[in-house]
């Protein structure tokens, strides 16, 4: 009964459903934040030697590429977790640290879906607070729904679906607020597309602040979310906690390698932030020429309220072969979130809006 009660995760339309339903050639697909580039050539590559290897089981919790992250991240390795997606962090957060039917965690409404889901699956009440006005991250609201039970407080900064960030202070005060036991989820999946980088160093933060988990993904920045790879950053004793919980591997052979090749394809990432960074200008102008009200962001994408009907303009955009996210799902009926593509799937969608708006 409450399997069949259950909304399962909802994933952006594909381009095969496009393809099939309206009849167009050319789909461009922005609704998912994924690499306008697709995958590093390096990875590429690594991944085509690494076939030849997958008779083999994987080393069970990616140790190779735990060591790579932690170095870079100037923490311990016992301190890194890597996972399939980030969601799988996010999951093993759950089961290890949150007893259902005693337990709470705590986020805002108009948030990343997993969240709530896993709350749903564990039998653990999901606290959801109001955001500020604007839909900013209400940072001083969330200490206070916390309390004695609360076992995690989700903070997704950039956010998703606003793209808008906390700052350091912000999360250093709240992350004190909390009360003791609360662990404070810092979800950086857009991390590496935000301006200034400084808030988003592992070492520093950890160091200062004990209750606190980063968790990052190769899914945006790297391009690797048909890889499914991720990672949490986090005190050892929490991290040997999810690795003494967790099913044996899930993070595939091939996955830990593309993971240690993206790292050193230092090329690939910079053309990455290059394009996106680039992109949002370009689509924040375009679009707010258009009447749209644009939120500024920190991520890969924009989250926008057309001047007429979102459902219209969303419906018009598939028409033209153009899948954007209706932010429906997030309980923003008027929102659209667009994420950047390459420049030409950019100009494509301008030209798209000029149409439609
Ligand atoms: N957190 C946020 C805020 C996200 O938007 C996403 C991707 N939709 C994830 C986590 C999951 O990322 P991954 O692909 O690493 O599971």
């Amino acid at each position: 009964k409450q399997i069949l009660d259950f909304k399962p995760y909802t994933p952006g339309l594909t381009l095969e459903d496009i393809r099939e339903e309206y009849g167009v050639e050319r789909v461009i697909k922005l609704a998912s934040n994924e690499n306008p580039l697709g995958v590093s050539p390096v990875v590429q590559k690594v991944l085509g030697q690494k076939a030849a290897e997958v008779f083999r089981y994987p080393q069970n919790h990616s140790p190779r590429l735990a060591a790579a992250l932690a170095e870079r991240l100037g923490v311990e390795p016992d301190m890194v977790v890597v996972g399939n997606g980030s969601d799988e962090i996010i999951d093993m957060l759950y089961r290890v640290v949150a007893e259902p039917g005693r337990d709470n965690v705590v986020c805002y409404e108009h948030s990343f879906s997993m969240y709530r889901m896993c709350a749903k699956l564990c039998g653990v009440e999901y606290r959801e607070i109001p955001r500020e006005h604007g839909l900013g991250l209400p940072m001083e609201h969330l200490a206070r729904a916390a309390d004695e039970h609360t076992a995690l407080v989700f903070l997704t900064s950039p956010d998703n679906p606003t793209g808008l960030a906390a700052t350091a202070d912000e999360i250093a005060k709240l992350s004190r607020a909390l009360p003791e036991g609360a662990l404070l989820v810092v979800d950086g999946a857009y991390a590496e597309f935000a301006e200034p980088q400084d808030i988003y160093e592992a070492a520093p933060r950890l160091a200062e602040l004990d209750n606190l988990v980063l968790l990052r993904t190769f899914s945006k920045a790297y391009g690797l979310a048909g890889m499914r790879l991720g990672y949490g950053i986090m005190p050892a004793w929490l991290a040997s906690y999810l690795r003494r919980a967790r099913i044996p591997f899930t993070v595939n052979l091939p996955a830990e390698a593309a993971g240690l090749a993206a790292l050193e394809d230092e090329v690939f990432l910079s053309e990455t932030l290059r394009v996106v960074c680039e992109g949002r200008d370009y689509l924040g102008r375009e679009l707010a020429a258009l009447g749209c009200e644009v939120t500024p962001s920190q991520a890969n994408f924009l989250m926008f309220r057309p001047p007429s009907d979102a459902t219209v303009f969303f419906e018009g955009m598939l028409r033209r072969g153009i899948i954007v996210r209706h932010l429906k799902s997030f309980g923003l009926p008027d929102h659209i979130r667009v994420n950047m593509g390459t420049e030409s799937e950019n100009r494509a969608f301008v030209s798209a809006c000029r149409e439609l708006l």
